[in-house]
């Protein structure tokens, strides 16, 4: 998907441009049991064309002065981003603090849209001439709080968008991230992954923007490391600001079919790596917690199960997930991973036998009736798979509205024990027979 970033100095109203693209979906979003979510990075859609939108605001640059703060965050949107909407105030008018940041966005061939915000009534269009002076075109005039001028501000960032060449790996080859804080081990693992002699490696520049990924071959099976950049070099500019390095691993998340969720053994479980798993998640993919540097600690014959507990407890939405605890630098278990990666891409893309799945959801339904609300019961005529990666299934039945959050858990376990899924989430979607 194109990636368009909000840039601009405080206070011109970058958040509530974003919320206003963003629609419902931040809310939906947030609704999620036991995930937060940074409003910084989200989709967001005009007429028939999804994009991913950054809000650079949301983007803290600790201690940074003012105007570092504006500057980085306007470099983070060159990198990061395919059209870039500059934010201006109209009621202010152009700033030296404007003028700033259009210096910076010079730099950069990507396109920039100019917006003005604040042009709550027609009275005030007057005022935008005075932007063209940033040397951006034609400014947009914009309300946030009125919702006006929008539509034609994002028909000229669609109108940008570029072609993009999605990668074409083939249908076979597995894409998996490691994702995981700083200093976890992410980079040593991918070493000691590709270290090994029988793996074929070679990277592939260039892909999307300036990620890096690597393809190894093992046997017959083809895999890609998706976005290495930086993992195996010394330099780990992504990882200089937390919600950057956040962002980052959003998009490789992304692009991959499993996502390794990679946890330091020595410092237990952190809300950053909830937060960072819990994307992986909300986006379907297949998911294995590794627990790396477990050579580092002291084990008796309680460690793994207590660490098993304490993942099970603080990751409850990833109940599915494989547990692999290994070392990276003493390369304890590291042949294990590319096996259950195999295992959780399965799952991740299995497609069950329709007479199987109404067996099973029949079989449910015998053992724990359907709810029922205000004297009227939930029927269940029938299932069926829609969709892989992950699997997803609609239940067909009278009152979509009586499902209940708990019996959909019930039947997604019920699948679950039938079929396997390990590492897998699954979907269930409550619809009315018509
Ligand atoms: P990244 O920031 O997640 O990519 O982490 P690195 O791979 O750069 O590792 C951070 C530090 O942890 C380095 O000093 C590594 O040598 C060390 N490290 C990584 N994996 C292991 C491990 O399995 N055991 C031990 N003891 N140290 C590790």
């Amino acid at each position: 998907k194109p990636v368009v970033a909000i840039v601009g100095r405080p206070n011109v109203g970058k958040s509530t441009i974003f919320n206003r693209i963003v629609g419902e979906r931040v809310s939906i979003v947030e609704d999620t049991p036991g995930v937060t979510r940074d409003r910084l990075y989200s989709s967001g859609e005009w007429l028939t064309t999804d994009f991913n939108i950054i809000d650079t605001g949301g983007i803290e640059i600790s201690d940074a002065p003012f105007m570092e703060q504006i500057r980085q965050q306007a470099e983070i949107a060159i990198q990061e981003a395919d059209v870039i909407i500059f934010m201006t105030n109209g009621r202010e008018g152009v700033t030296d603090a404007d003028e700033n940041v259009a210096k910076i966005l010079y730099r950069t061939k990507k396109p920039v849209v100019l917006a003005v915000n604040k042009v709550d009534n027609p009275e005030m269009r007057e005022q935008i001439y005075d932007f063209y002076s940033l040397g951006f075109g034609d400014p947009h005039p914009i309300s946030g709080s009125h919702g006006l001028g929008l539509g034609d501000l994002l028909d000229t960032v669609v109108n940008h968008f570029p072609e993009i060449e999605e990668e074409d790996y083939g249908e076979d080859t597995i894409k998996f991230s490691l994702i995981g804080r700083p200093n976890v081990g992410k980079s040593s693992l991918v070493n000691a992954l590709l270290g090994e002699d029988r793996v074929i490696v070679s990277d592939i520049e260039g892909t999307t923007r300036d990620a890096v990924d690597s393809k190894l071959t093992v046997g017959e099976k083809d895999y890609v490391i998706i976005d290495t950049a930086g993992m195996r070099k010394k330099g780990k500019v992504y990882e200089s600001t937390e919600k950057y390095s956040v962002l980052r691993a959003l998009r490789a998340i992304e692009r991959s079919d499993v996502v390794l969720v990679v946890l330091n053994a020595e410092e237990g479980i952190r809300e950053q790596d909830k937060k960072i798993a819990g994307y992986a998640h909300e986006a379907g993919k297949g998911v294995i917690i590794v627990v790396n540097k477990w050579d580092a600690i002291e084990k008796n014959d309680k460690t793994m199960k207590e660490f098993e507990e304490n993942i099970r407890e603080h990751f409850k939405y990833l109940d599915y997930a494989p547990i692999v605890y290994l070392s990276a630098v003493t390369k304890q278990r590291v042949n294990t991973l590319l096996p259950i990666i195999d295992t959780v891409s399965e799952n991740h893309s299995m497609r069950v036998q329709s007479s199987i799945l109404n067996e099973v959801i029949m079989d449910a339904i015998a053992m724990n009736p359907t709810p029922q609300d205000k004297g009227r019961r939930l029927r269940i005529y029938y299932a069926t798979q829609v969709a892989v990666k992950p699997p997803t299934f609609v239940v067909f039945v009278n009152e979509p509205e009586i499902m209940h959050f708990s019996y959909e858990r019930f039947l997604e376990n019920q699948i679950r024990q039938a079929f396997g899924f390990e590492g897998t989430p699954i979907r269930l979607i409550s619809r009315k027979r018509t």
